[in-house]
């Protein structure tokens, strides 16, 4: 009798052992943090899948959709604005502007740029009751590539007609199209930036010497006058960033409308005053001062939007780095986060147990790449979310982290929501 029952009684206690192990939330955390799970295609059913979408014009941008999280960089990834250089000389080259010399001048033009906008300091003036903080940009400036020859894409013009560039009067031609008419080239992909000096003859500019001028011309910017050596690159960096801002889609800060309201109103006389600094002063980029080089939340939330609206101009010229698949690296979410801003990630997004990525605008991935939703992970689609590739490609689809019956990744999309160019 006893050697029949002593295995029955064993088997239940050897299910049990078998069981426990996947019974507690600690075991299957574990099993999840060490990736002991299988992903399975997720099929969207009750979406939008539309033949034919094509992104509507954007009149209002939601800026504070788009704004860096401080402790999450790679939530915003940087946006490199693509710029070419025309370097401007009188036919016998009055000005001693070229070659090498202006080579070097432009990439400290940029270097210096690039530093302020990495770093953006904290605005000194700032609205009652408000405390600004100085969020770093995400937006960095690079040289272009010239198609043709592989070089950088500085190109140097000796042209008597145009080489000049005279702010105010007399002789004022800030405004005069012809330069760039003449020689901007990949207007649909990159900005191009003129470096000008003032008339070597004729009328000579007026007033005190300043550290440079500039203007912002839809497809160019206009800058005087490094040729004259009177502007330092880093003293040209305030007014080349100003109207790169102008062309990203800041208006001057100092009045009421350029639609933020972290910039307060000020009567802009920065340059006239014998004491400045924080609470006396403006260092807006986009007021008139020596200081010239903070940028508020909502200027940066201006741009960024910008850059992320696909029928956009400000979108052409940034570099297209969301189409190159990196597999190395992953934007992984651990915290819960909604994305109610546009987003171009070039990598995979992994959303880790626990945590709720919430999508409620349009979400570029590259070719191959992924969403992740790992077990006890959600990814929510809101009305507004338009999952898509932006390069001509299929991106990989939304993959779930499966353990077990009962602890999986879980997807919820609204009716509303879109999924285009999805890999089958
Ligand atoms: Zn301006």
């Amino acid at each position: 009798m006893r050697s029949v029952y002593f295995p029955l009684l064993l088997f239940p206690l050897l299910i049990f052992a078998c069981r426990s192990p996947l019974a507690t939330p600690q075991v299957m955390s574990k099993r999840v943090a060490a990736g002991d799970f299988e992903y399975v295609r997720h099929r969207f059913d009750s979406i939008q899948r539309p033949l034919n979408f094509e992104f509507p014009r954007q009149r209002n941008y939601d800026n504070t959709a788009y704004l860096p999280d401080t402790t999450h960089a790679d939530y915003l990834p940087v946006r490199n604005v693509l710029l070419n250089f025309h370097v401007m000389n009188s036919a016998d080259t009055v000005y001693d502007f070229y070659g090498a010399k202006a080579t070097e001048y432009i990439t400290y033009l940029l270097s210096f740029s690039n530093k302020k906008f990495n770093n953006n300091p904290r605005s000194w003036l700032q609205p009652d009751s408000m405390d600004v903080p100085a969020l770093p940009t995400r937006i960095q400036f690079k040289l272009a590539t010239d198609p043709a020859t592989g070089r950088p894409a500085i190109y140097e013009h000796y042209d008597d007609e145009l080489y000049d560039y005279r702010h105010d009067n007399p002789g004022r031609n800030r405004g005069d199209m012809a330069v760039v008419k003449k020689y901007a080239v990949r207007t649909e992909r990159e900005l191009n930036i003129f470096l000008m000096g003032p008339p070597w003859a004729g009328p000579q500019p007026v007033g005190p010497p300043s550290p440079g001028s500039g203007i912002f011309l839809g497809d160019a910017v206009k800058l005087t006058d490094p040729l004259s050596g009177k502007s330092p690159a880093w003293e040209l960096r305030k007014v080349f960033t100003h109207e790169v801002g102008h062309a990203l889609g800041l208006w001057h800060a100092w009045g009421k409308s350029d639609g933020c309201d972290d910039t307060p109103a000020h009567a802009n006389l920065s340059w006239k005053l014998k004491k400045r600094g924080p609470g006396v002063s403006s260092n807006n980029l986009m007021d008139y001062s020596p200081n010239q080089e903070a940028l508020t939340p909502c200027q940066i939330g201006r741009m960024q939007a910008r850059m992320a609206d696909p029928t956009s101009k400000q979108r052409r010229w940034v570099r297209r780095d969301w189409c190159e698949y990196r597999p190395e690296k992953r934007v992984v979410i651990d915290e819960n986060v909604t994305f109610d801003g546009a987003r171009d990630f070039n990598s995979d997004v992994l959303v880790r147990a626990g945590f709720t990525l919430t999508v409620n605008n349009r979400f570029h991935l590259p070719l191959g790449a992924k969403i992740l939703v790992e077990p006890g992970a959600r990814l929510v689609l809101g009305p507004d979310a338009i999952l898509h590739n932006d390069c001509g490609d299929n991106w990989g689809g939304v993959e779930v982290g499966v353990l077990n019956k009962t602890l999986r990744g879980e997807v919820v999309a609204d009716p509303r929501a879109t999924v285009l160019n999805e890999t089958t």
